[in-house]
């Protein structure tokens, strides 16, 4: 059954501009959850160049992705948002004046009186692989992430790919499979060194199997998959295997924001910059999603946006009140909220 989550707004979204949404709505006494198709906060910053520097964020030299995902987690903490990882907002309808049900693909349930798409490019997805015939086992015995390690125990694994995720679920999943084998094109791994040699040594130690080579067929029936075939230098090798996890990276594809009733211009939602509101009255889109006179796919532009939107939030959220602005450096009351008055 469905859980129903009640809550004055739902971000789409949690990289750098969803976090900096939810410091902006704090602040206005505005409580938010995030949902992130990603197993981890940050969107571009924390997925495509976690390790880079970058020179432009206003008044910090220099910083990376990652840096600065830590960073913006740590300006949302008194404001505790709720982080709903590893799922992929679905649907959003709405129901009545201020009025949103949004729904993810892992069965929740939002209720909220606004919506902030912070979808940036759109949802990272998995590449699949190019192997003939994969679909019909895709989510039944194909899985591009691990959502649960416990579905794969016992079970005969055959993990694809050469990076960090193929080598860090090969060591957290050979443990509790029947057998494991990774297969990877090249004898050469792009992950960590640290996890290539821990797999080599589980390898050396017969607990589990590593083939040079490329998968470029699939056998069984109705979705359940029974061998793989290998080809390798040396010829073509069968494997027996209940599932398969390939781990080719992952790309970044708009996804269901196109079927939410949104306007849409080339793949972005055209917004007014007053407030970044789009066609829809309470549903706001900030980011690199957006689109309007003079758009720079800026991390800062997405911050002024996230600001702006904050306030327009408000009468939403509170249709009786007032909204005084304040600055954090001068008032007491918005330094409560922060924790530091
Ligand atoms: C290599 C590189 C270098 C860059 N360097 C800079 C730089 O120096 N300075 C700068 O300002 N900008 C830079 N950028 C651009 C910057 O990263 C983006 O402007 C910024 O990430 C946009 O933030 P965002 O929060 O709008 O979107 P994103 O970071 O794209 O995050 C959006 C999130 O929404 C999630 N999502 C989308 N649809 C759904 C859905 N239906 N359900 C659930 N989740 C969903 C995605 O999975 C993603 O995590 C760079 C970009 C790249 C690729």
């Amino acid at each position: 059954m469905s859980e129903t989550i009640k809550t004055d707004v739902l971000i789409i979204g949690a990289g750098p501009v969803g976090l900096f949404a939810v410091f902006e709505l704090g602040l206005l006494d505005i409580k938010a959850h995030l949902v992130d198709i990603l197993d981890k906060i940050g969107g571009q910053c924390a997925e495509l160049y976690p390790e880079k520097p970058i020179y432009d964020i206003p008044g910090i030299p220099l910083i990376t992705g990652h840096g600065l995902t830590e960073a913006l987690l740590e300006q949302t903490k008194p404001f505790k948002p709720i982080f709903h990882l590893g799922e992929m907002v679905l649907k959003v309808e709405k129901l009545g004046d201020a009025q949103f049900r949004v729904t993810t693909d892992g069965d929740k349930v939002f209720e909220c009186k606004c919506v902030v798409v912070a979808a940036g490019g759109g949802s990272f997805q998995p590449k699949r692989p190019p192997i003939q015939g994969i679909e019909p086992y895709e989510e039944k015995s194909v899985f591009y992430a691990v959502r649960k390690m416990e579905a794969f125990r016992g079970k005969k694994l055959l993990i694809v790919g050469g990076g960090d995720s193929a080598l860090d679920w090969t060591l957290n999943l050979q443990p509790i499979a029947e057998r494991l084998t990774l297969v990877h094109r090249r004898d050469e791994f792009r992950g960590a060194p640290d996890s290539v040699n821990k797999m080599r040594a589980l390898v050396a130690s017969d607990d589990m199997d590593l083939k040079i080579g490329q998968v470029t067929a699939l056998e069984g029936g109705n979705g359940v998959l029974t061998a793989a075939s290998i080809k390798t230098k040396d010829g073509v090798d069968r494997i027996e295997c209940d599932a398969m996890l390939p781990f080719f990276g992952l790309t970044m594809k708009l996804g269901p924001v196109a079927d939410w009733g949104l306007t849409m211009e080339e793949e972005l939602i055209p917004v007014d910059t007053a407030a970044f509101e789009t066609n829809i009255p309470g549903i706001f889109a900030i980011g690199d999603i957006n689109t309007y006179p003079g758009k720079l796919k800026l991390i800062l532009s997405g911050f002024h946006e996230g600001a702006l939107m904050a306030q327009k939030a408000y009468h939403y959220v509170y249709p009786d009140k007032r909204l005084v602005f304040q600055y954090t450096t001068s008032s007491t009351s918005l330094q409560k909220k922060l924790g530091v008055a």
